[in-house]
């Protein structure tokens, strides 16, 4: 019996270039059949097949080496089939790179019933295993087979089961695609949490049979690799449990039983906990495949992320706040609208390259923002999401000169922080 007997030259695969001693950090490059990533990497989000307000060619420009999207949102529009004719997703928007497609797992119960606030970090209002909206209206009901669910673009009734997400994900044509799992928030019972561990490890069986099947029959479209989803709320022992189990795990053919390509690391987090729970999966997790942690974007819990063996990240954040006039620099973040900015004659961030501060002033920008000009969005959304993309790169490079530390201690000795994670 061969095990994780993935089809080889399959044009996916992960190598580690540098692992630095007492730390879980590495630096390495994930390939893919649309071109490679090096690692640790922040990959901006495009929830819906675009970055908000920045072209595809700005995103390859300012530094980004992939982009993610959101199988939920396309399901519901434009729909699967359409991106498969397509050519896929990359093909789709113009997107010369690999891409990711998030499950829908998140979604379909954040969106379809709005306890999207409760899986922030800084939620404290919300507790009840019971899914359901502020006005108390249930949107989505888990079972053991999937999840139906309310769209929240007209109202119609769906249901996502793990065959169904892998049915949509293949059709939308990511290069890395994730299990679908049950996302649960620290606010259900440890009991719920339990529970939908158990679910979302049957799920990951699911997955990977489906997975395995539609691989062999769209053997002519390019690999598309597969990552479970470890979960287990702020439970050790769950957190522990699952990644064993999904390490494990494998598909149902007796002659060929497929493992994960790599794990994403999901569920609500808590910041103070955040570096904790991360080892407790990653030291059991085998060091050889990519892991990626779901929703996760603030400077500061990207350091976190790294030193505890995060390969790769994605976060709407940096785009959101962008477009409420948000930006980060060096010191900390700020809002452009700001009066203090109104004759301010300088870049958002004398050291940052990016388009944005090599031609426009904060001044610019505050009039733009004030004045509720499209272009506002735009140019601080280029530096957020470069700001980003080149914390992660200069982390990387720094993880290879072995000086990542001093990169730390230097840069937090300076950025005054804010709380943040966010998913679309
Ligand atoms: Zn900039």
């Amino acid at each position: 019996m061969r095990i994780n007997a993935l089809p080889s030259g399959n044009g996916f695969s992960f190598t580690i270039s540098h692992a630095p001693e007492k730390s879980l950090a590495r630096a390495g490059t994930i390939s893919t059949p649309h071109g490679d990533v090096a690692t640790p990497a922040f990959i901006p989000v495009g929830t819906k097949a675009t970055v908000k307000a920045v072209l595809p060619e700005t995103m390859k420009e300012l530094g980004a080496q992939a982009l993610l999207s959101n199988a939920y949102h396309l399901y519901l529009q434009p729909g699967p089939d359409v991106l498969d004719e397509a050519g896929g997703l990359a093909r789709f928007m113009n997107w010369p790179g690999p891409t990711f497609t998030d499950s829908g797992g998140f979604q379909v119960l954040s969106l379809g019933v709005g306890f999207k606030k409760v899986l922030a970090m800084d939620a404290q209002t919300f507790r009840s295993d019971e899914v359901v909206a502020g006005n108390k209206e249930r949107l989505a009901h888990v079972d053991d087979e999937g999840v139906t669910f309310k769209s929240h673009i007209d109202g119609s009734m769906h249901r996502f089961t793990p065959e169904v997400s892998m049915q949509v994900q293949h059709k939308i044509g990511a290069d890395i695609i994730f299990a679908f799992d049950e996302c649960t928030t620290l606010h259900n019972t440890r009991r719920y949490q339990e529970k939908a561990l158990e679910r979302t490890r049957a799920w990951g069986i699911r997955c990977l049979d489906e997975h395995q099947k539609l691989t062999l029959e769209r053997s002519q479209k390019p690999y598309q690799a597969l990552y479970g989803v470890i979960q287990g709320a702020q439970y050790e022992d769950l957190r522990k449990k699952a990644a064993t189990d999904m390490a494990a795990l494998r598909s149902s053919d007796p002659d060929n039983p497929i493992a994960f390509d790599g794990f994403g690391l999901g569920g609500a987090l808590d910041k103070k906990t955040l570096g904790t729970i991360l080892t407790w999966m990653n030291e059991i997790l085998p060091a050889e495949k990519p892991r990626h942690l779901l929703g996760i974007g603030a400077p500061e819990d990207l350091f976190v992320g790294v030193e505890n063996g995060i390969d790769t990240f994605d976060c709407v954040l940096a785009s959101r706040i962008a477009r409420t006039s948000a930006v980060y620099t060096m010191e900390g973040r700020f809002n452009l609208s700001n009066a203090a900015n109104r004759r301010a004659f300088e870049p958002i961030d004398a050291e940052c390259d990016c388009y944005t501060c090599t031609h426009y002033t904060k001044a610019y920008l505050h009039h733009v923002f004030r004045g509720k000009e499209i272009i506002a969005a735009t140019l601080a959304t280029i530096h957020n999401e470069r700001f980003i993309v080149r914390l992660v790169d200069q982390m990387r490079a720094a993880l290879i000169a072995g000086d990542y530390f001093d990169f730390k201690a230097e840069f937090m000795g300076r950025y005054k922080h804010l709380s943040g994670q966010a998913r679309d």
